[in-house]
């Protein structure tokens, strides 16, 4: 027997047995019809330093991106640096002030993380509105409309009609990943696909693209408030 939990086998007609760690770190295990429960217990016993490291990082992932709370030097993220927050007593608008830090009123405590989203919003409607604008004029890539999503793990699309969208939470991610996201989302205006061709023009336009990619995918489930 292992010690590791098994939480579903799937057996089917496939010929290879494969592991998925799930996003809550559930391990699921497929495997061919006949295959015996001591065969596949086996297997995980040989695999099992893989699991247990996989299933340590997904549940760190998940810790890292519950819900912040709203306390003094609270660190929150904007275009990739931090900044505390500073909860100040004094009645005087706005509700919400960045100026090297992010200062609340106390009054308005119960309401934070509403006026966090309110502002990351606007931040990202005028910031990425900015680098669509550049790059859509610098490689003449013409988009129809410009929208801002509540997106929760897409950081963007482009439609058929070229309307493009993009998560306000890019906007705590550093520049260049944004930059990123929004020559990925443009050059779909040429390309609807995934395909080599697609990939190929995105390294055309922005040829460390690869970083930034790997970056979201490490480094996204922080982007949250
Ligand atoms: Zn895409």
């Amino acid at each position: 027997m292992t010690n590791i939990k098994i939480d579903q086998i799937i057996r089917s007609k496939r010929k290879t047995m494969s592991i998925e760690i799930t996003r809550d770190a559930r391990l699921i295990v497929r495997a061919p019809k006949a295959t015996s429960l001591g065969f596949i217990e086996n297997f995980i016993l040989k695999k099992r330093l893989w699991i247990q490291d996989k299933q340590k990082l997904v549940k760190e992932k998940h810790s890292q991106s519950q819900p912040k709370e709203f306390v003094n030097g609270k660190e929150f993220l904007y275009l990739g640096n931090t900044y505390r927050l500073c909860i100040v007593a004094e009645n005087a608008p706005p509700l919400l002030l960045f100026d090297q830090e992010f200062c609340l009123l106390r009054a308005y405590l119960s309401e934070a993380r509403q006026l966090f989203i309110g502002w990351y919003k606007q931040q990202a409607y005028e910031k990425i509105k900015e680098r669509v604008d550049v790059y859509s004029n610098l490689f003449g890539l013409k988009y129809n409309k410009f929208s801002i999503t509540d997106a929760q793990k897409r950081w963007g699309s482009c439609s058929a009609k070229d309307n493009l969208c993009f998560a306000w939470r890019l906007i705590m991610a550093p520049l260049q990943i944004i930059d990123y996201v929004v020559i990925h989302e443009l050059a779909h205006i040429e390309e609807k696909n995934h395909s080599i061709r697609f990939w190929n023009k995105v390294k055309i336009l922005i040829p460390n693209f690869k970083e930034s990619k790997k970056w979201l995918k490490e480094n996204g489930h922080l982007l949250v408030v």
